[in-house]
């Protein structure tokens, strides 16, 4: 799925209560990203490998509390954003059609199918 390239975040919430991190979009959309699962997708080359080699974190890979705590987010030119976590871990960058692809929202999930 493209995203035009007039969708871009407006703002942005970290619940730190709930540990999740919400995105307000142009388009009106909202975004929901639990930290545990945007740290698992962690898209950098040490989390998720590179070029055939497997990377340090998979779907069984036991997180401490830093590595799960979002710190603060940076933006990365204007498409995409890498977040800060506990632990200092900061090389992921996801872009914006990364994070809606991504989305944890009821609407998201019943168009991707998942329940
Ligand atoms: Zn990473
Ligand atoms: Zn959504």
């Amino acid at each position: 799925m493209r995203l035009p390239d007039d969708v871009m975040p407006t703002s942005y919430l970290m619940d730190e209560e709930n540990g999740t991190l919400f995105i307000s979009w142009t388009d009106g959309h909202e975004s929901v990203h639990p930290y545990e699962a945007l740290r698992r997708g962690c898209p950098c080359a040490w989390c998720a490998g590179e070029g055939g080699q497997k990377g340090s974190v998979d779907a069984t890979t036991q997180f401490t509390n830093e590595q799960t705590t979002l710190y603060e987010l940076q933006m990365v030119g204007r498409y995409g954003l890498t977040p800060v976590w506990g632990d200092g871990h900061h090389t992921g960058i996801y872009t914006y059609e990364r994070l809606r692809a991504t989305c944890m929202c009821d609407e998201c999930r019943q168009a991707r199918g998942v329940s």
